[in-house]
């Protein structure tokens, strides 16, 4: 997922770019596969997704958009004091409350911004690299990053379930307006803004 806001972790080395797959490749309408191998394999895939995600400054990435179709995303915590990488394996949405609205866009799908409701606060339970299971709570712009990679790993984009596609102007005033660097921070009052 996209949020336009600069994504400051520290990218190491280039060695595990993956192409990016763009919406209209029909991988990204495709249900991902339960992963059961939570072997080398996985884990260098989740390491070149990190990277890939880093370099595309991305605030999530799934499988599936890098071409494999596994259960496997990223998500960029941004509500500590430092970001860091969520990796969540077969990740599950099992409780949902509230409800935001806002701008979202995807790596995928470059240069377009869509409304997307979503749920204010989530929890997920899933898997990390080594198979033990966890569950993590999220609230406003992570909680939207969650339901966003959770949805590719169903072959759903969010241009399938937006409410509309922002405009040039609109997009121009998300992204460029001074009002907004300061309120970038906080999903909710981003939200009042559309
Ligand atoms: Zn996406």
């Amino acid at each position: 997922m996209r949020d336009g806001k600069h994504i400051a972790i520290d990218r190491p080395c280039k060695m595990g770019l993956r192409n990016i797959i763009k919406k209209g490749e029909s991988t990204l309408a495709k249900k991902s596969r339960v992963i059961k191998d939570f072997n080398e394999r996985l884990h260098t895939l989740l390491d070149d997704m990190r990277e890939t995600m880093l370099e595309a400054k991305g605030l999530g990435l799934a499988a599936p958009q890098v071409g494999v179709l596994r259960r496997a995303v990223l998500v960029v915590d941004t509500t500590e004091e430092e970001d860091r990488i969520i990796e969540l394996i077969n990740p599950e949405i099992i409780e949902s409350e509230g409800l935001q609205e806002g701008p979202e866009g995807c790596l995928s799908v470059p240069d377009v911004w869509g409304i997307v409701k979503r749920p204010m606060n989530v929890k997920v339970r899933a898997q990390d690299r080594y198979g033990k299971e966890f569950e993590i709570e999220a609230e406003g712009l992570t909680a939207r990053a969650f339901c966003h990679e959770i949805d590719h790993l169903n072959g759903t984009l969010f241009t399938d379930i937006c409410e509309r596609i922002l405009t040039p102007e609109e997009v121009e005033e998300l992204f460029f307006s001074e009002e907004n660097d300061e309120e970038n921070d906080q999903a909710d009052t981003e939200t009042e803004k559309v």
